[in-house]
């Protein structure tokens, strides 16, 4: 990891909730005493607005030279001319392994209250790869992409975290029934790892359809959840509304050197500006990044503000203070003061 141990990491506030949100989380990690120094950068709509490129330059060279970054959401404009600003960051710095723990909360009624889900998602191929053409008039094609060396990468990351951090079962989703050669190579590069590394691990796989419905029936027969692209970015929202939606639903996108933690929701321009969003996603996304760099830098003042945040969230949950996405009625700062009310004890 470059650089990790100058504590120096990229803030991207993004656009639509994003700034609100970001806002929200910065000042509770300044409160719980980290030591991070921030530096700012624009993608997205923000960066259009600057009139920058959306996902300028700076921004990647930024996060290249400090090892981290921590994201807010950025708006893709539909229609020709912008690729997403979340695809190109995941592929410029090779992001490969989306990483999203879906857990029930306290405080927060659910139909489950025993969610505890790990998605791994591949997060530079599949239907994401952007290769879209108009056959003939009316007929257009978008090319799915399968690697051996990205299949075989993101199943290895998924076996590794499962073995690592003591989780039950890693369960592929696949459709290797229809697409037998794309989805095909996916199935038998996570056999192949499990077999020659991994056998120690329970693994099975479940075509996607069916594991949907099981999912939703029951979601504690699930534990670590590995699937490509696509099916893991719809498969992350069904999950996140067995918790309480996409307000509490964290992410992380690691890469070999580098990672980007940024909350599962996107811009949600419907309440942008309203100072209504749920911080808690990214802020979860924030423990997770405290976390990494007191894995990869030792910061032992990472691992402690990560505990304290956590329990000053779960206590304000627990204590009923809730967004309106919770059936609360604070708003985003009301919300980040109370977790900052909590954070001793
Ligand atoms: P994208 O296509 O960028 O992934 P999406 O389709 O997942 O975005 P979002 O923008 O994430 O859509 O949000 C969907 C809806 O969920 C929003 O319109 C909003 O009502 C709600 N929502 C999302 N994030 C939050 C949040 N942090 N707090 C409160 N409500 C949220």
């Amino acid at each position: 990891m470059s650089n990790t141990s100058s504590k120096t990491a990229v803030l991207i506030p993004g656009d639509g909730i994003g700034p609100e949100v970001t806002a929200a989380v910065k000042r509770v990690l300044e409160k719980a005493g980290s030591d991070i120094n921030w530096v700012e950068h624009k993608a997205g709509i923000a960066a259009l607005d600057a009139g920058k490129e959306v996902l300028p330059e700076e921004t990647t060279d930024a996060i290249l030279e400090h090892g981290v970054a921590l994201k807010g959401p950025c708006t893709t404009p539909v229609g020709k001319g912008f690729s997403s600003v979340n695809v190109q960051l995941r592929k410029k710095l090779s992001l490969y392994a989306a990483v999203r723990p879906v857990r029930s909360l306290p405080g927060v009624k659910t139909r489950f209250d025993n969610v505890d889900l790990v998605i791994i998602r591949e997060n530079t191929e599949g239907l994401y790869s952007g290769v879209e053409n108009e056959v003939t008039p009316g007929v257009v094609m978008s090319m799915k992409v399968a690697t051996e060396k990205g299949c075989t990468r993101i199943a290895d990351y998924a076996f590794d975290y499962c073995q690592k951090r003591e989780r039950k079962k890693v369960t592929a989703f696949h459709k290797a029934n229809i697409m037998k050669l794309t989805d095909g190579l996916f199935l038998k590069c996570a056999q192949k790892v499990h077999e020659e590394k991994y056998q120690d691990v329970p693994y099975d796989s479940l075509i996607i359809d069916a594991a949907c419905m099981r999912l939703v029936q029951d979601p504690s027969k699930f534990d670590m959840l590995l699937m490509e692209n696509l099916y893991g970015d719809v498969v992350s929202d069904l999950c996140a509304g067995l918790v309480g939606g996409l307000g509490v639903v964290p992410g992380a996108n690691i890469g070999t050197d580098h990672a980007v933690f940024e909350a599962v929701h996107g811009s949600a321009p419907d309440i942008a500006g309203k100072g209504v969003a749920n911080p808690l996603a990214l802020l979860m996304s924030a423990v997770m990044m405290l976390n990494h760099l007191a894995d990869t830098c030792g910061c032992t003042n990472s691992s402690e503000t990560a505990e304290k945040i956590k329990h000053g969230y779960n206590t304000a949950l627990a204590d009923g203070c809730k967004t309106g996405d919770l059936g609360g009625d604070l708003s985003t700062e009301q919300f980040a003061d109370a977790v900052i009310e909590r954070l001793n004890g």
